[in-house]
This record gives C-alpha cells, sequence and structure tokens, in this order.
C-alpha cells in the first residue's frame, strides 16, 4: 500500500470516527456539561476541537496542508498554575496572531494540558495535516505537538504524559511514520535557525523543538522523556498495524531494522 494511500484511507476513518464521535455523544450532553463536543480520535484520546477555545478567534488567513515526516514536540514555556486552559490558549492565539510573530493562527496543531485534555490547536488539525509554525523559523514537515506549562525543571503530569502518548501514536499511525526507538525521517528544510532552508534534515520521527531550532524548548525536563514516549508510543502504533490489517512489507519497512 503505497503512503499516499494509506494517509487517505486514515484520514477517512478519522472523519468516521468524528462524526460518530458527535453522534454519540449528542444524547448525552446535558448529562455530561463540557463534554459534548469531545471528538474520539482513539482509543483514550478524546480531542476538544478548535471551537472550544476560539470559536470566536478566526485564524487571520488560509493554511496549507503539510507532508508529515515526523512529530515535534514543544511546550508553551508559560507557568504551571493553569487555571484556565481555554484562556492559556487564547492568550497564547493573541501572541501569534501579533505583530510578534504574524501567524495566522496558533502555531502548534495541539495542546495537552496538565490533567491529560488534549485541545485542537490550529484551525483543521483534527481532520488532516496542516502546516504549522515555530519560533526561529518552520523547517516544515511536521505536526506540533505543545504541552502547556514550563518543563525546564518540572516534569509533565502523569496525565499530561499520558495523553501525549496517545496523540503522538494517533498522529504517527495517522501518518505512516516509523516509531521504532531510533527512526528516522528525511526531508528538506524549508528553513530554521539551525537547519536553514535547503538543507537535508534526518530528523527523529518524535522530536523535541530543540532538535530544529536553536531553542530551550520543550524544556530540559521534558526532552530527556522523549525516549521514554518513543518506547510508550510503539506498541501502540504496532498494535495499530495488526487491526488495521496493514501489510506485512509496510509493517516491516516500519519495524526496520
Ligand atoms: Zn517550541
Amino acid at each position: 500500500m503505497s503512503r499516499r494511500a494509506f494517509v487517505g484511507t486514515t484520514l477517512v476513518g478519522a472523519a468516521l470516527a468524528v462524526s460518530g464521535a458527535s453522534s454519540a455523544l449528542s444524547s448525552t450532553a446535558t448529562a455530561n456539561v463540557g463534554a459534548a463536543n469531545l471528538v474520539r480520535l482513539a482509543d483514550g484520546l478524546d480531542v476538544r476541537p478548535r471551537a472550544e477555545w476560539g470559536a470566536d478567534l478566526a485564524p487571520k488567513g488560509p493554511m496549507g496542508r503539510e507532508d508529515v515526516r515526523f512529530l515535534l514536540v514543544h511546550h508553551t514555556a508559560t507557568s504551571n498554575h493553569i487555571p484556565d486552559q481555554r484562556q492559556l490558549i487564547r492568550n497564547v492565539f493573541a501572541f501569534h496572531t501579533s505583530s510578534a510573530k504574524r501567524w495566522n493562527d496558533v502555531a502548534y496543531n495541539f495542546f495537552v494540558g496538565p490533567d491529560g485534555t488534549v485541545w485542537e490547536g490550529r484551525a483543521g488539525s483534527i481532520d488532516g495535516p496542516v502546516i504549522a509554525d515555530a519560533s526561529g523559523g518552520n523547517q516544515g514537515f511536521s505536526q506540533l505537538v505543545c504541552l502547556l506549562g514550563n518543563f525546564s525543571t518540572t516534569v509533565p503530569t502523569p496525565a499530561a504524559q499520558h495523553s501525549l502518548v496517545l496523540l503522538l501514536a494517533h498522529l504517527a499511525q495517522r501518518y505512516e511514520l516509523s516509531t521504532w526507538k531510533d527512526a528516522t525521517n528525511s526531508f528538506i528544510s524549508r528553513g530554521s535557525n539551525r537547519w536553514s532552508a535547503g538543507s537535508t534534515v534526518e530528523a527523529r520521527t518524535i522530536s523535541g523543538h530543540r532538535d530544529m531550532t536553536y531553542t530551550a524548548c520543550p524544556g530540559d525536563s521534558a526532552y530527556v522523556l522523549l525516549d521514554d514516549w518513543r518506547a510508550q508510543v510503539h506498541p501502540i502504533v504496532a498494535a495499530s498495524w495488526t487491526r488495521s490489517g496493514l501489510q506485512p512489507a509496510v509493517r516491516s519497512a516500519l519495524e526496520a531494522p
């Protein structure tokens, strides 16, 4: 099965899951206030769509479709005291669309809160691969997942790590990214301050922002956990291959060497 065919199939499946989740949840909306708009992307992975934080904050312009080769973990580098995750994400939107950044929407495709809540970030990211932005320049070819908080000296909560692992696994599966522990993918950078435009980059398929840009993001205490997260993501993705009946040749290519 070609990469394109696989992704296309997966996206159709995701869309069906979204519509199924909407209808299933509508009947319990009044009994479960606040959960009515959750979108189920995978077992245990329910995402709050962008409208949950930004229904009145439309993107400032169109955003293209990404050719996803790897996943990139960030943090907001803001306080770990987060009384209102919606307000924090709205603050990120205000900053990223201000004259300081001039991006069309929040830079990240998804956010993960300390209680494990997963939020859609950049508009359209639940449905498909939307091009992201990043401080220091966006080298491209990734989907960005951002932990709410500052993980320079603080470890993300177990709930945040659990949701992050499920989200990374889902995105790896959706975009057919190999997740064995040393897996890499290559691409031609669109330009960051570490990988200038036109340079060939070999990136771990789950990387931290500092691998792409001269930055402290996602914080030392999160960055050192990347190997743990890779190790947790892989068996989830591998199990999904079995359920999806993925062709043995494709499976071995993803599993190799
Ligand atoms: Zn970052």
